[in-house]
């Protein structure tokens, strides 16, 4: 059903462009998809910038229907999310990131049609079928002992908690994506937060912090999983994330499309695959596969013999969760066995935990003393530092702080001063974590 239904939607959407193909007869026109047989189908669509993003995926996510419940723009990136919604009422969703350019990157979980959909600001539009994914194949390991940055107070908080992620990808997996890495790393941390979203997980959200891309390709393996902090040292020191994920393009070694520690903060996976970050962050929340085994803890997902969760099966885009049913009137969980958004819920203080603190910002930061020109200040020290820095804004120079010195005690003297400027203090802790900037005072000599 869905393969005639995806021919005859994406026949009807490039009726137009093949006449225009045909007169120029370039190359470069690809010809529109005809089958759905598991290969990437590329076209192109003309004047992309023009087109509305409901206009790019209308064909693919057809007959479904787009309950966007999230809008919001991330640096000047439109990031969208909710439903898909059948005409039989089955679900699936849809995540959209579109460009200032026109570009687009989409992650499309229509009900028996998944896939990434790339399109690029010259028009050339591209899908490409998720990989199969099967949940037999074991790819969760246990998390090497490690501790989490904060002592976990209230592991049962319903407080909400932002878990800051570091994406890492090779250029191969870069490539693999289109090339925009920043507007794919934006659709998968969506990914996530759409799927607790839709399965009431309130108290917990992804925040993405920072994206670091290696030259090197490597290979979805443990053995890169347990590299993977190795390989991307450089981004966990400048973005102190709370866990991380690394992106791969595929290669003849791989042992899974995606490897993740259990109950821990690290995971990979192919760029290729959708769905797979959604998965293997589930297993960073401590949620395993299908109930096989007769295990009765309820970190399990779920199958329930028409539609499936999010680690046991993904046939939709919910984790598992005894409170919701399906549109057969089927839960999607089970509370003994099947709880995984119980899993997220109390393990979003821990997940929220691993990156340190920084440190507190200094209080009271005033001007004690002055001559023709200088200006001496203090502060209160704040327990974690080091060291602190001293900035000034001379908004008539530049709006921008400037850094004018260092100090290990609670004064500092600014020296050579002429004119009015604002001036703050920041704390540095020893691993050289920066507060937020203290009070700030408007000071002459
Ligand atoms: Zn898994």
């Amino acid at each position: 059903m869905f393969k005639s239904a995806g021919v005859r939607s994406i026949r009807r959407a490039f009726f137009g462009l093949s006449l225009v193909c045909l007169a120029v007869i370039l190359g470069a026109c690809a010809h529109p998809p005809t089958t759905d047989s598991g290969e990437p189908k590329s076209w192109v669509v003309e004047n992309v910038a023009s087109k509305s993003t409901a206009e790019l995926y209308a064909d693919l996510i057809a007959p479904a229907v787009f309950e966007r419940s999230s809008s919001k723009v991330i640096d000047g990136y439109t990031v969208e999310s909710g439903k898909l919604r059948m005409p039989d009422k089955s679900e699936g969703s849809l995540v959209t990131v579109r460009t200032a350019n026109g570009s687009l990157v989409s992650l499309v979980n229509k009900p028996g049609k998944s896939g990434l959909f790339l399109v690029n600001k010259q028009g050339l539009s591209t899908f490409s079928p998720e990989p199969k994914f099967d949940p037999a194949v074991e790819d969760g390991i246990p998390s090497p002992d490690e501790k989490v940055a904060t002592a976990l107070v209230n592991s049962a908080s319903e407080d909400p908690k932002i878990v800051d992620v570091l994406l890492g990808y090779s250029r191969a997996a870069v490539n693999r994506v289109g090339g925009d890495v920043m507007a794919h790393a934006l659709s998968q941390i969506e990914s996530v937060n759409l799927a607790l979203r839709i399965s009431e997980v309130s108290n917990v959200s992804l925040r993405l912090v920072g994206i670091q891309v290696v030259e090197q390709n490597y290979p979805t393996t443990t053995g890169t999983l347990g590299q993977l902090r190795t390989i991307f040292s450089a981004g966990m020191a400048e973005y102190v994330p709370d866990i991380i994920y690394g992106f791969f393009d595929s290669t003849p070694e791989d042992t899974a499309t995606g490897w993740g520690n259990i109950g821990g903060r690290a995971g990979i996976g192919l760029a290729r695959s959708i769905n797979t970050y959604r998965h293997e962050v589930g297993h960073n929340a401590g949620s395993i596969h299908c109930n096989s085994n007769g295990g009765a803890k309820y970190h399990y997902g779920y199958n329930n013999g028409k539609t499936s969760t999010i680690l046991c099966g993904e046939s939709t885009g919910y984790y598992s969760t005894p409170a919701l049913n399906d549109e057969f009137g089927l839960p999607r969980g089970d509370a003994v066995t099947a709880d995984t958004a119980r899993i997220w819920r109390e393990n979003a203080e821990r997940l929220s935990s691993y990156a340190p603190s920084r440190p507190t910002a200094p209080g009271n930061f005033a001007k004690v003393g002055s001559t023709a020109s200088t200006i001496t200040f203090s502060w209160n020290a704040s327990p974690e530092a080091v060291r602190y820095e001293i900035y000034s804004v001379n908004v008539a120079l530049d709006p921008l702080p400037k850094k004018i010195g260092d100090s290990t005690a609670l004064t500092f003297t600014a020296t050579n001063i002429s004119g009015e400027a604002l001036y703050f203090v920041k704390a540095v802790s020893s691993i050289g974590l920066v507060s937020v900037p203290s009070n700030s005072v408007v000071a002459r000599p």
